[in-house]
């Protein structure tokens, strides 16, 4: 009863120093918080008050929506799939009673038939026989609709599947494809390619001077200039260039059909795009000091397994950064122009 009490004390105390609005999704954070029942959110409010000392009310939106996006994806997963499962059971017990009363209806008809005999008026035998079929048509009315009823469940848990596999490929904040989705795309296009003779480059592009930006204008802000950069990046790819959000402020992306000085000429389109434009934050209504990324591309090709590729594109990535930013540089270290 006491530590109810001094638990009730420690979850108002919470929203109170976070000036947290009262609401459920902000109670249930600070009750899973203080009591550590949910690792995951309580491991996430940390590292924010690590780095900046205080939950706002986005952020705690933030990070029960991405818990809830996990838990959708394991115990959510776990459950639709046992409905499939279930339904796929019932599907089964259908077909099988659908044969078994047609057999039913066979044996029935040849009983009734090796019973006839010569008394029978043919009255009777029309009789037997229409009593027969009505009970078998009534029968297989009964099994389709039972049938179509669960070929309804299926499509429906099929839709739900496909979108909550498409929601643990997507990263909520950007609307891009995340790491996991880029995982599976840059294996089955290393395949393409190769299927196909193609080249193929990776890019890594990392925003510049991120935290700083953070630190200036404030999380919220950050978001918005994550979703920008986000959005040019998307207006370059198509069906042979992908777009990924690699984590945190790193993008990473796939050029099927283009040599390394292609893709980067490309990438390097865009960073200047992206450095001549004259951000405003919403928030103050002022303007940005320049927003800016710098970039990695290598040749998937170029080495022995595809992903040293990356590992290549990181470091020419970090080179970028270590001469001075906002550039795009070739995996052998040669600047994009
Ligand atoms: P550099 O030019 O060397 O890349 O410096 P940087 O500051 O961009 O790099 P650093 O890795 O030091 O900092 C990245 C920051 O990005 C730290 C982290 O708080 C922030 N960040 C990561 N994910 C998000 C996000 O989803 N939203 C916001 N607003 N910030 C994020
Ligand atoms: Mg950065
Ligand atoms: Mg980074």
């Amino acid at each position: 009863m006491e530590r109810r009490r001094q638990l009730y004390a420690d979850v108002g105390a919470f929203l109170f120093v976070h000036d947290l609005d009262l609401t459920p999704v902000n109670f249930g954070l600070a009750l899973d918080y203080l009591t550590g029942n949910d690792h995951e959110i309580e491991k996430a409010v940390r590292a924010i008050l690590a780095e900046r000392g205080q939950i706002t009310n986005g952020l705690a939106e933030k990070i029960v929506t991405d818990r809830h996006s996990n838990g959708m994806t394991v115990e959510g997963l776990g459950q639709m799939l046992e409905s499939v499962e279930e339904n796929l059971d019932r599907f089964t017990r259908l077909a099988t009673e659908s044969r078994a009363s047609a057999s039913d209806y066979g044996d029935a008809l040849q009983a009734r038939v090796k019973d006839m005999d010569v008394q029978d008026s043919p009255e009777n035998v029309v009789a037997a026989l229409v009593g027969l079929t009505r009970s078998m048509v009534e029968k297989s009315r009964q099994i389709e609709t039972e049938m179509r009823e669960s070929q309804k469940k299926t499509r429906a848990l099929q839709q739900s599947l496909e979108n909550a596999r498409k929601a643990a490929e997507q990263d909520h904040l950007t609307g891009l494809a995340n790491r996991r989705a880029f995982e599976g795309r840059f294996k089955s296009e290393v395949t393409e390619a190769k299927k196909n003779g193609e080249a193929l480059s990776v890019a890594f592009c990392d925003i510049d001077h991120f935290k700083r930006i953070n630190d200036t204008h404030g999380h919220d802000t950050g978001d918005r200039v994550l979703k920008f950069v986000g959005s040019l990046l998307t207006k370059i790819s198509d069906e042979k260039c992908h777009v990924a959000r690699h984590g945190g402020e790193e993008f990473v992306m796939l050029f099927r059909g283009k040599s390394v000085s292609e893709a980067c000429e490309i990438v390097d389109e865009t960073r200047a795009d992206l450095a001549s434009r004259k951000l405003v934050d919403r928030n103050t209504g002022e303007r940005m000091e320049q927003v800016s990324f710098s970039g990695g591309v290598a040749d998937v090709f170029g080495y022995g397994d595809p992903r040293d590729a990356l590992k290549a594109a990181d470091r020419a990535l970090y080179l970028a950064k270590e001469h001075g930013r906002n550039r795009v540089y070739m995996a052998a270290g040669e600047p994009a122009e």
